[in-house]
């Protein structure tokens, strides 16, 4: 196991609807080379909504 922290980012989510950041998330850039995308609620839209990385 690696020690701390490397290669691990906090990224954002931003709902693809109404392009708000909703959420949170870590990625870990050795494993994950492709960009996040996740289906989850928006509080906003009121359904479920692809969210997709933010690049800072
Ligand atoms: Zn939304």
């Amino acid at each position: 196991m690696a020690q701390g922290k490397f290669g691990e980012r906090l990224i954002k989510l931003k709902c693809s609807g109404c392009k708000a950041i909703g959420y949170y998330t870590r990625k870990n850039k050795k494993l994950v080379e492709r960009k996040i995308e996740l289906k989850k609620y928006c509080k906003k839209c009121r359904k479920h909504q692809i969210h997709k990385e933010l690049k800072k």
